[in-house]
């Protein structure tokens, strides 16, 4: 017992002042920043202002979403006034990473918040020219893995299968941003991965990303996954997609026949920020899941954009709403140029910290730092296990109380 306190008190002396999530009058967490009827207005308001004249057949059609994409600062500043930032990071032609956005991306963002999330997530700022030294170009040594042009071989069961450079929207943190929106086209690789898989019985699981997998047509899916699932030992196939929030007029009738051929497909889902669920996102996510694909989310922890309790604790109860499961939180990879966007590690545990307890455990993902060099993911979490002796470990739990668990003794083999 004089143990125990012992414990709680070092545990309580070394403890920085918590950061404490934020509750509504009902002991509940506030509603999301902008409701998704907030956000249909914006569209309604941006619609109105920016193409009157375009129906709702052709707002919806996403060859209209992707010839329409913004691509230029001139483009751009006819729908919202640039910053001295951003207009400086697009004269350093030279440093400048790809650059597009979606109309319908665009029509989310606040014209007159200079702060607005999704804004610092797809425009860039000069910020994002500046490399420093612990920074690279390819942090997760993808190139290192990559055999074949198209795969990334890491763990012994399941490959990164890279579909295309291409993405509708280029996020200004992209973990590719060394590749994406190059024109090579990955296609030409894709008989060679396919070859790999077939000749590693292994492998049993296919992540199918890029780029933006669900930018290449829905004929040219079905062909992937067809060959993907008709390899026997291949049990398991996902993919990694931020479309159902860039251009969720992707998601058509003629695509969810196409998926719905295929089981057991998973897919992963980049959600940013709670303002990316529009109506029409929702209703893309829900014709997903009602196509029997299984829906997680990945989220990169962003500052001044997402790293917030009430920001997170929204977004993964928006997601939970219309069945995606939030599966990991990652911290930033050190991508050139991303040092504006890094959090601290301590900030991110902190921010776990206010989710696990507090929230359905479904609302709770993995934070994980895809590490440095090649390493794989590791997952973090905050100090849950405070101590240990001969007889017991010590826990804090969600509170900060601390709980004793008997441990059983090693019992020495023969
Ligand atoms: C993230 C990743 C995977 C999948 O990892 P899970 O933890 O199984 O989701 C596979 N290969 C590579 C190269 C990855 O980066």
């Amino acid at each position: 017992m004089a143990q125990h306190q012992a414990m709680e008190r070092a545990v309580v002396d070394d403890a920085e002042p918590p950061l404490l999530p934020v509750m509504d009058a009902n002991g509940r967490p506030g509603c999301p920043p902008n409701p998704p009827s907030a956000l249909d207005g914006r569209i309604e308001t941006f619609r109105r202002t920016h193409y009157p004249d375009t129906s709702d057949a052709v707002w919806e059609n996403w060859h209209f979403q992707l010839s329409h994409r913004i691509t230029t600062a001139e483009e751009l500043s006819r729908f919202l006034t640039l910053s001295e930032a951003e207009s400086a990071a697009f004269e350093r032609a030279d440093a400048l990473l790809s650059f597009a956005i979606t109309p319908h991306y665009l029509s989310l963002i606040d014209p007159n918040d200079r702060d607005n999330a999704l804004r610092k997530s797809v425009v860039p700022t000069i910020a994002e020219t500046i490399r420093s030294a612990d920074e690279s170009d390819d942090p997760l040594g993808e190139g290192e893995d990559s055999l074949l042009r198209c795969l990334v071989h890491r763990y012994p069961d399941r490959v990164l299968f890279l579909t295309t450079n291409f993405c509708s929207t280029y996020c200004r943190y992209c973990t590719r941003s060394r590749m994406v929106g190059h024109s090579e086209a990955l296609s030409f690789h894709w008989q060679k991965g396919l070859d790999y898989i077939a000749s590693h019985p292994e492998i049993r699981d296919v992540v199918v990303s890029g780029g933006d997998p669900l930018t290449l047509s829905d004929e040219v899916l079905d062909s992937l996954l067809a060959s993907l699932f008709a390899i026997s030992h291949v049990e398991m196939v996902r993919i990694g997609t931020k479309v159902p929030m860039v251009m969720p007029q992707r998601i058509t009738e003629g695509l969810l026949q196409v998926l719905r051929r295929y089981k057991p497909l998973y897919m992963s889902v980049h959600a940013t920020h709670p303002d990316e669920l529009s109506s029409r996102s929702v209703k893309a996510l829900n014709d997903l899941a009602d196509s029997g694909v299984v829906l997680g989310s990945q989220t990169v922890l962003l500052k001044g954009i997402n790293d917030s309790p009430e920001t997170l604790r929204s977004l993964f109860h928006s997601l939970l709403k219309v069945r995606v499961k939030p599966y990991y939180l990652y911290q930033c990879d050190p991508i050139s140029g991303s040092e504006h966007f890094r959090t601290t590690v301590d900030k991110g545990k902190a921010l776990m910290a206010t989710l696990r307890g507090f929230t359905s455990g479904y609302a709770v993902p993995q934070y994980v730092i895809d590490t440095p060099g090649g390493g794989g993911k590791v997952p973090i979490l905050p100090a849950y296990e405070v101590g240990q002796d001969d007889h017991a470990l010590y826990l804090r739990n969600w509170e900060g109380n601390i709980y004793r668990y008997p441990t059983l003794r090693e019992v020495a083999s023969c």
